[in-house]
């Protein structure tokens, strides 16, 4: 645990907005990327980030379950605070645990979207995507999920909700993949910026303190002493 913060103090308010990647998953048996057991560390790239790794993976997210910090974030939200949540992930933990206020930077696994309209997007259907499977202006259907290489059409949203946050929140990301990994720019000057993640001493730009433990420790933590303060105050030690 990292010791010694006190919390900035310049907010007190009840705006969470929250950045989770796919470490916030981790204890929900879905695997990251880049940690130690992290997808590639055994796969290549382009074996898991392609349209064709993606055709695999709709039935583990269906399978997997929301864990302690989904769902301490959703109960935040019961009790009145603001949890906006941006993530990047492609599962729907963070809806299923009961959060309502979710982007996907990223897309999500368990949708289909228009080829020519980003705006378009449907369940999945049943067996997957296939050729000839047409949105509602006749044009393909592919995955809605963010690939290498494509723009991010809601970076510019979750860039406006950051600048609404009295707290930014950081949980279970390695802060690699752009632009994700500038939100916390675009987070007020006064607004404290707390990164979970068992990296988090390695991971943490100046500015943002690290608290380095797993996502299912901390954030049951953070939000039982929200809770009881009823607003975003940190604890005198992380
Ligand atoms: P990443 O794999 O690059 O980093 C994961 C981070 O999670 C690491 O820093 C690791 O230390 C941390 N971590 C591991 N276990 C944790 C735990 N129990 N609690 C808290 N943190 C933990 O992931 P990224 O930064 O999200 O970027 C990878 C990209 O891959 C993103 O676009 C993401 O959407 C995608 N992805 C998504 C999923 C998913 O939807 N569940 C899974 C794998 C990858």
């Amino acid at each position: 645990m990292s010791e010694g913060f006190k919390d900035p103090g310049a907010r007190h308010g009840r705006h969470l907005v929250v950045l989770s990647g796919a470490g916030i998953s981790a204890e929900s048996g879905l695997r990251t990327f880049r940690a130690e057991d992290g997808l590639w560390e055994e796969h290549r790239l382009e074996d898991i980030a392609t349209p064709q790794a993606f055709r695999r993976d709709p039935q583990q997210v269906r399978r997997a379950r929301p864990n302690a910090a989904h769902k301490a974030l959703a109960e935040l939200e019961q009790h009145g605070f603001r949890v906006s949540v941006i993530t990047q992930n492609i599962d729907d933990l963070h809806e299923r645990a009961g959060s309502r206020e979710v982007v996907h930077l990223h897309g999500e696994i368990l949708k289909a979207r228009s080829s020519v309209d980003y705006g378009l997007r449907y369940p999945l259907p049943r067996g997957g995507i296939r050729l000839g499977d047409l949105c509602d202006k006749g044009s393909q259907l592919r995955p809605d999920v963010v690939w290498f290489g494509e723009a991010v059409p809601l970076y510019a949203v979750a860039e406006e909700i950051a600048a609404e946050a009295d707290l930014l929140l950081i949980v279970g990301t390695s802060l690699k993949v752009m632009p994700a990994s500038n939100l916390y720019a675009a987070a007020p000057l006064d607004a404290p910026i707390v990164l979970v993640d068992p990296n988090a001493d390695e991971l943490a730009e100046p500015g943002v303190l690290p608290l380095a433990e797993s996502a299912g420790q901390a954030v049951p933590r953070l939000v039982r002493h929200w809770l009881y303060q009823g607003h975003l105050g940190l604890p005198d030690t992380l």
